[in-house]
């Protein structure tokens, strides 16, 4: 039986209370403005794990009082079609926050992603995606920062973890989550690390780190041997796991999550193995550590994105 002796850090607490600093915020701009903050999403296709994440985004969104106006288009939209929605919803008064949901179906070419950030009016940009976003995350003046990376800020710093002077070693150089964890970090005095899949012997690199970001999309591939005795595990990972062996094998015979997978025929699990909780020092656990955080933060970016575009009238 595993031992674990890693703190979890509790991904929805923490969100619990970003949410609940919201809430007033959005209530605040409703009554002077006599409109709630409106946050657009746009879901194309029915991919299930997007349809669960934008399920999620449009309860939350509503909990803390937002409108949220779910556009949806078939999965045989075209690439025309869904710029031009953009192009509406970045011309409507009342919409302050977009959101296109990644990916895009694969029909719609290698580009489509790019070109559909490239389309979205970067004071709507509440994903933080829009090269001028970008380039100013990269300046170290991002005012709507991508929710993810940021989120995972939010969950360091509400747990009392140190960045500045430590080392920060992200594996994952995408655009959504490796590249601007590596910027945030870096922007709050970590010596940061970035890794791929080209990395040399990443574990030797991984266990470097005092703060260990896995952003890889590849079940239970952070072993213990990635990890130095201590170091703070934040698991960005969500990865469907289907195989029952697989399961068992992580998580060991008659363990909850064993029984979960039994119920429901698959479970989540993120890239960080199960054993890590016996090397490292804090962790998040999956589901419930990074996900909820990333929400918090969307909601957290409308309002802002509202309250800077009242304020240019
Ligand atoms: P991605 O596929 O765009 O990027 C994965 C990165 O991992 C790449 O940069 C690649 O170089 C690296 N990588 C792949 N295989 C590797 C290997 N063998 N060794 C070292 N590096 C390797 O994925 P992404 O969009 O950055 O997402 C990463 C994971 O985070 C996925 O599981 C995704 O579902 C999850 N995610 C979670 C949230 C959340 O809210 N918790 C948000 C976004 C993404």
């Amino acid at each position: 039986m595993n031992v674990s002796s890693a703190r979890l850090l509790d991904g929805n607490r923490i969100a619990a209370e970003i949410r609940q600093s919201v809430t007033p915020g959005v209530a605040a701009f409703t009554s002077r403005h006599g409109r709630a903050p409106q946050l657009g999403i746009v879901l194309v296709g029915e991919d299930p794990a997007s349809e669960i994440y934008v399920r999620n985004k449009v309860r939350a969104g509503s909990e803390s009082g937002l409108l949220v106006d779910l556009q949806r288009l078939p999965a045989t939209g075209t690439l025309d079609e869904l710029l031009q929605l953009v192009r509406q919803l970045n011309a409507s008064d009342g919409h302050d926050g977009i959101l296109v949901q990644a990916p895009l179906p694969a029909a719609m070419g290698r580009s489509a992603t790019q070109r559909v950030f490239d389309a979205i009016d970067p004071a709507k940009d509440v994903d933080g995606f829009h090269p001028t976003n970008v380039g100013r995350l990269v300046q170290g003046r991002a005012h709507l920062p991508p929710c993810t990376p940021s989120g995972v800020i939010e969950m360091l710093d509400r747990s009392g973890i140190a960045i500045a002077r430590t080392h920060a070693v992200v594996i994952g150089r995408s655009d959504i989550v490796g590249k601007p964890m590596a910027m945030l970090l870096l922007q709050r005095d970590a010596t940061v690390t970035v890794c791929h899949s080209k990395t040399p012997d990443l574990p030797s690199v991984a266990r470097q780190a005092d703060i260990l970001v896995a952003a890889i999309g590849r079940a239970a591939f952070v072993t213990p041997d990635f990890v130095k005795p201590g170091a703070t595990v934040i698991d960005v990972g969500i990865n469907r796991v289907t195989d029952a062996a697989q399961v068992t094998s992580l998580f060991g015979a008659g363990a909850q999550r064993v029984a979960d997978f039994q119920k429901r025929g698959s479970i989540v699990v993120g890239d960080v193995h199960p054993a890590v909780a016996e090397v490292a020092g804090a962790l998040t656990p999956v589901p419930g550590g990074v996900g909820p955080l990333t929400i918090a933060v969307l909601l957290k970016n409308t309002l802002a994105a509202a309250e800077a575009r009242a304020a240019e009238g």
